[in-house]
């Protein structure tokens, strides 16, 4: 590929590709080592005053020692919904439920439910304020150049919404940038092992109102809940203000005969109908029609790194195997990073 990209004076010491939630957290821990690093996201700074409706994230242990590092743990629990296990709706049962709890008999042991993009937004925000990490919005990898680690950008929001070409060199680049990551992709002809399997299942994500009153429509607020029907299956997350945000996982066939707002309600009221009745109608369609349905896969590869100065991160559930906020610390590719930065102490 040609680049006509103007190439950065300053030479980069760690560029982190991805400002999701991964990245800012690595970028931190680097920071905090005393490590130069620059973060590159595409997305724009901030909410724009809408979080979206993305499918929750649910933080362990793993994840909120992560964030007790960043010294945000105690913000970003104030914005999460706990629960402390599953409650699972018998299918034709007129509504039954069965409830487990995660530790023992008792509510302990919380897994803490949050809206993605508030997570996000509450990690850069920390990050921000960390003296050795420089934040780039509005940059776009396109493609690294091995030979000489050069990142090369697609910059939006120049003059009149035009975009501009940007190179950066950087001595150790760190790819955080999701399940179709850029940095992935630029070393996949060094990579002796990749397969993709794009599986048969899509999901739709829909969203739970409480009731008129405030209350939660589902008994057990602060239970994960689990719905299934053969090979349909469905579960909720809990928010804060007892909504939940739902997601429907069915096999690809059974999506694609969903036309019509009628056959929304025909699907629901033969599979779920528990759940249909507590969901506003016009809610229900506007949801299931809103995005195209995300397909799920299971990515493999192997290395995950070009020689000693290239690594990624990405998806937990998109990939196998990959850290996730709730795994970074257990991370062989971190461990790595960390004794790489200490015996070169950049
Ligand atoms: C249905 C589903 C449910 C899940 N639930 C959970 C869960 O509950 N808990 C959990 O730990 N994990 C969960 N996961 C996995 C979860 O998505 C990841 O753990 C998490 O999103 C990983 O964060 P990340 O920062 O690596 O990637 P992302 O959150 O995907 O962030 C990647 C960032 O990189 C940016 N980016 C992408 N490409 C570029 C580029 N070329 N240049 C610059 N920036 C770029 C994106 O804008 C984005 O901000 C779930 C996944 C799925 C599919």
């Amino acid at each position: 590929m040609e680049f006509e990209h103007q190439l950065e004076d300053e030479e980069v010491p760690v560029a982190v590709v991805g400002g999701g939630i991964v990245g800012p957290v690595m970028a931190y821990i680097l920071g905090e080592r005393g490590i130069r690093v620059h973060l590159y996201e595409s997305r724009n700074k901030g909410l724009n005053g809408s979080l979206g409706r993305a499918i929750n994230f649910s933080l362990s242990n793993r994840g909120i020692d992560a964030l007790v590092r960043m010294g945000i743990s105690d913000e970003v629990l104030k914005e999460a919904a706990p629960y402390y296990g599953r409650c699972i709706h018998l299918p034709n049962s007129g509504g039954k439920t069965k409830v487990e709890f995660y530790l023992g008999n008792e509510k302990k042991g919380a897994i803490h439910s949050i809206n993605r993009r508030l997570l996000s937004e509450l990690v850069l925000k920390r990050l921000e304020e960390n003296p050795n990490v420089k934040i780039f919005y509005q940059h776009q990898l396109i493609n690294i150049e091995h030979k000489n680690e050069t990142l090369h950008f697609n910059v939006k929001g120049g003059e009149k919404g035009s975009n501009n070409k940007k190179s950066v060199k950087a001595k150790f680049i760190i790819g955080c940038d999701g399940f179709n990551s850029s940095v992935r992709k630029s070393i996949l002809g060094s990579m002796s092992y990749y397969q993709q399997n794009i599986l048969d299942e899509v999901y739709h994500e829909l969203y739970l109102p409480p009731t008129q009153n405030g209350e939660s429509a589902l008994p057990y607020p602060d239970m994960f809940h689990i719905w299934q029907l053969g090979e349909v299956m469905m579960v909720g997350l809990p928010n804060k203000g007892n909504s939940f945000n739902i997601i429907l996982y069915t096999p690809l066939s059974h999506s694609r005969n969903i036309k019509t707002p009628n056959d929304v309600l025909d699907f629901f009221r033969k599979t779920f109908p528990d759940v249909q009745k507590k969901i506003p109608q016009n809610q229900l369609i506007e949801d299931f029609f809103r995005k195209t349905p995300s397909r799920l896969n299971i990515m493999k590869c192997y290395p995950y790194h070009y020689g000693n100065i290239l690594f990624y991160f990405t998806q937990l559930s998109g990939t196998d195997p990959a850290p996730s906020i709730n795994t970074h610390e257990h991370s062989p590719i971190r461990t790595s990073v960390s004794r790489n930065f200490s015996q070169n102490s950049i």
